[in-house]
């Protein structure tokens, strides 16, 4: 099963590699890769950061993150060292002339060039514009964007409208990283492989979809960061914008980036505005001997939501009259994501075991144990009469997948060598990022001008008791978070 897209020589900047990103995510993946034999010959790495390093004092930071999130199994000392033979530094300043003129030098003809912004968002504008400047990037070479892309409508598209100045749409890529997810990409698959699914994708027979993304962490460490951000903005706009767009999308005509983009941005203006009665907002408290989210956020008068839940309604021919419910939070009973998409009843039943019966409902999990599953409704074995259960029809990908299960890359893996390939389809296309504020804006200042407070839910418990009532109201339950 282990397959590797070839991918052209290539040079990677990391700026911010110092960073957290870089050393949790970034060049752990990258070595990954290199181990896969995805990483050509004479490829390279370049960190670029502030810090005043020489070459082999980067290569140990770089050597200690491979040794703390690389897993032992995947440990190769020879391959390590190969690996790290690939990689060099260059200290440069985002705001100012120092170190442009050391990386341009370092720069080769012929090879891909990318460029990985895995720095502050502020630092974005500066950094296409010396690129420029300094003529270290061509036309072919790309830009890797990271999260958050603007706080709203305003500040995405200035931040748009500054990259373009420099970069052609072709050329950036806006990472969000829940497309990377192997179990996302599946859901493509899924639903666009299969003749099973898709006629019955649509209002008629789906009664309602409910995304979740649940968090046991709070926001220690980044409270002063998540304080301007909350929930709806750190997670909604994008990561669970993401998921209800491929799931609510028409289907693309081709597995291509410009036709999934398209369809997956028609969806997004299709989006009604959200009642004020459809949202429930909420922030963690102390208990348990932990911290509440005041704590961690240093203002004790904070009214950021750690948690959001919202009903959704989506006006276009296919989904009028089928809520979508998200939910997202920190602190909550376990970390879980998961899409379920709950079918209607049959039209009629021909048996007498009504309170037997529980709808169809396919489960895509994101995390843990990544994977689907159909709960579909059958006979009771043995004797005693023509009685229903539920049973589900598993597919967790670890057993289909066998040994290999291992060798599925994570999800920043896979993206930085979809940048290399020049492969947008998963990454975040500028008109799609600006619809998603569009829609988000006015749920925002709904409650920011109103001064309004999240509701406290306990730590490790699934949320704000309103947002059970959220789903009661309309005689329907979230699933539990576990
Ligand atoms: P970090 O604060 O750990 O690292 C910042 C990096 O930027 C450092 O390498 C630093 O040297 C560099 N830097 C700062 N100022 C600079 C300047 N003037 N010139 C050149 N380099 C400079 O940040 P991080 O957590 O690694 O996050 C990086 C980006 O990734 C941010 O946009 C963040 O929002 C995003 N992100 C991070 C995570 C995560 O888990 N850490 C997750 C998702 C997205």
């Amino acid at each position: 099963v282990s397959r590797v897209i070839p991918v052209d020589t290539f040079d990677l900047v990391i700026f911010g590699g110092t960073g957290d990103l870089a050393r949790r995510k970034i060049f752990p993946g990258l070595y990954r890769r290199f181990l896969a034999g995805q990483m050509p010959e004479g490829s390279r790495i370049i960190g670029a950061a502030r810090a005043d390093l020489t070459e082999a004092a980067f290569r140990a930071t770089v050597r200690e993150a491979i040794d703390e999130f690389v897993p032992e199994a995947r440990k190769d000392a020879a391959v390590i060292d190969a690996f790290i033979g690939r990689i060099g530094y260059v200290s440069i300043d985002a705001k100012g002339t120092g170190g442009w003129p050391d990386l341009r030098a370092m720069m080769r003809e012929n090879v891909v060039r990318a460029f990985y912004f895995s720095v502050a968002p502020v630092l974005f504008g500066d950094i296409a514009e010396r690129l420029h400047e300094h003529g270290i990037a061509d036309a072919w070479s790309r830009i890797v964007v990271e999260k958050p892309f603007g706080r709203d409508l305003a500040s995405a598209r200035a931040l748009n409208e500054t990259l373009a100045k420099h970069f052609t749409e072709a050329q950036i890529y806006r990472i969000d990283h829940y497309l990377g997810k192997e179990t996302v990409q599946n859901l493509m698959a899924v639903r666009f492989a299969n003749i099973l699914f898709e006629p019955l994708w649509k209002a008629e027979y789906i009664d309602h979809v409910q995304i979740t993304v649940a968090e046991t962490v709070g926001v220690e460490g980044r409270g002063a960061y998540y304080d301007k951000s909350g929930a709806m903005r750190d997670m909604v706009q994008n990561h669970l914008m993401q998921l209800l767009c491929l799931i609510a999308m028409e289907p693309p005509y081709h597995f291509d980036p410009d036709a999934v983009r398209d369809e997956k941005l028609k969806v997004i203006r299709a989006l009604d505005a959200v009642k004020p009665e459809d949202i429930v907002r909420g922030q963690y408290l102390a208990g348990g001997g932990q911290e509440g989210y005041v704590a961690h956020s240093e203002n004790p008068a904070s009214k950021t939501e750690s948690y959001i839940a919202l009903k959704v309604h989506i006006s276009n021919w296919r989904w009028k009259g089928t809520p979508f419910y998200l939910r997202t939070g920190k602190r909550l009973r376990a970390r879980a994501s998961e899409i379920a998409i709950t079918f209607k009843e049959p039209p009629h039943s021909i048996f007498d075991d009504a309170e037997g019966w529980r709808e169809n409902v396919l489960v895509i999990r994101l995390q843990p144990n990544e994977g689907m599953n159909l709960m579909m409704m059958i006979k009771e074995p043995g004797p005693g009469g023509m009685r229903l259960m539920q049973v589900p029809l598993d597919m967790a990908f670890a057993d289909a997948l066998g040994a290999d299960a291992e060798d599925i890359p994570d999800a920043y893996e896979r993206l930085i060598m979809d940048v290399i390939r020049g492969n947008q389809t998963l990454f975040m296309r500028g008109d799609e990022v600006e619809a998603a504020w569009a829609w988000a804006d006015p749920i925002i200042q709904g409650w920011e001008e109103r001064g309004m407070k999240p509701q406290g839910y306990d730590p490790g418990s699934s949320g704000p008791e309103d947002a059970l009532m959220l789903m009661h109201k309309d005689g329907r339950r979230w699933r539990e978070i576990r």
